[in-house]
């Protein structure tokens, strides 16, 4: 099951989904009850899992384009469960059970008296259960694998209540590679395919390729002189007879202002530095270094060019965070072109 939430983490849900369907994908996860109606109307027609949390105003849209919630409350499954039967439809869910992530799903307690006391809706069919691992790419496994420990705890709740559940996932990216007691019928990828890890050093990750590429194109260059300011606040002072060149993207596109004097980008094969606070649109850099540059040069923020690489693990570092926030950063705006393989 592909995770595609969050636009697929950046890369575009639908040609993204249309491209893992072609590769064998059966089933796809989504964050939200719209992502999912969204890929329904682009025509995706596999079945879909909505991972997130699900409102009562949510539930006719749920029916409507044949979406599989998680529900993650007895409350929910009650009024979902009600919702159905007055429809007269029986509809599929997945139920998650909180071992250790201190975010969504039932408890064990709340899923034995679930199970125990006949509580589940008749109307809705339990074709999934699931629980969501919070440190496979800690150091330490021990925490991964008591929440292991409790799932299979809940597992066997479910099936002594004479439960069939033929979905039991349990891995995200991280847990299919490391821990083989995490594997169910079902895993859950979502950062691998897109050629990212965050596993420690002391772990054999697969061999990744990074799937997206980032690039604009010099819009502008002047020169600026000693003593010349560039961009807001005047934070970038040139010390010496200075090339600028000016890239039509900025912040509102995903370039994280967190780069300003700090992040790189890649032209004419060079690596040359920000200059200057990012702008909403734009953002300057020194390109003093490059003889022949010019308007319209091909500029790098994320992929190859000639020798020199940018990846998402790269600007990470500089601005704090993980691949996965500098990925799915990426405005949707920005036009996608996708390469047929
Ligand atoms: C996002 C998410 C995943 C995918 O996680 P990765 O670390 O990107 O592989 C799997 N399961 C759930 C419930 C998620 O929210």
């Amino acid at each position: 099951m592909a995770v595609v939430k969050a636009n697929a983490y950046g890369h575009g849900a639908i040609e993204t989904s249309r491209t893992l369907i072609r590769h064998g994908v059966a089933r796809l996860a989504v964050f939200s009850t719209e992502e999912g109606v969204a890929l329904r109307q682009a025509g995706i027609t596999v079945p879909i899992v909505v991972l997130g949390p699900v409102f009562q105003e949510q539930f006719g849209d749920l029916f409507v384009y044949q979406l599989t919630p998680v529900v993650s409350d007895p409350s929910v499954l009650t009024a979902l469960g009600k919702a159905a039967a007055s429809r007269e439809i029986f509809h599929s869910i997945h139920l998650k059970i909180e071992t250790g992530m201190g975010r969504l799903g039932l408890t064990q307690n709340e899923l034995v008296t679930l199970i125990r006391s006949n509580k589940f809706p008749p109307s809705l069919r339990l074709e999934g259960l699931m629980t969501h691992l919070a440190d496979t790419d800690g150091a330490d496994p021990d925490a991964t694998e008591e929440q292991i420990i409790r799932f299979n705890a809940s597992l066997k709740v479910v099936l002594e209540g004479g439960f069939q559940v033929p979905l039991v996932h349990v891995s995200n990216s991280g847990g299919a590679v490391r821990f083989s007691s995490a594997q169910f019928t079902l895993v859950r990828p979502g950062i691998m395919l897109y050629g990212y890890h965050t596993l420690p050093g002391t772990v054999e990750a697969p061999d990744l390729r990074p799937v997206l590429s980032l690039k604009t194109c010099i819009a502008q260059l002047r020169t600026i002189q000693p003593g010349g300011t560039v961009s807001y606040n005047r934070t970038f002072t040139a010390k010496c007879p200075t090339r600028i060149a000016v890239l039509p993207i900025g912040y509102a596109s995903g370039l994280s202002r967190q780069l300003s004097n700090r992040g790189q980008v890649l032209i004419r094969g060079q690596r040359v530095p920000i200059a200057g606070l990012v702008c909403m649109d734009m953002v300057m850099v020194d390109v003093t270094a490059i003889p022949r540059v010019a308007v319209g040069d091909e500029v790098v923020l994320i992929g190859q060019q000639e020798n020199e690489r940018i990846t998402a693990d790269d600007i990470a570092e500089w601005t704090g965070t993980i691949s996965y926030e500098v990925l799915c950063a990426i405005s949707p705006q920005i036009p996608r072109l996708y390469r047929s393989s």
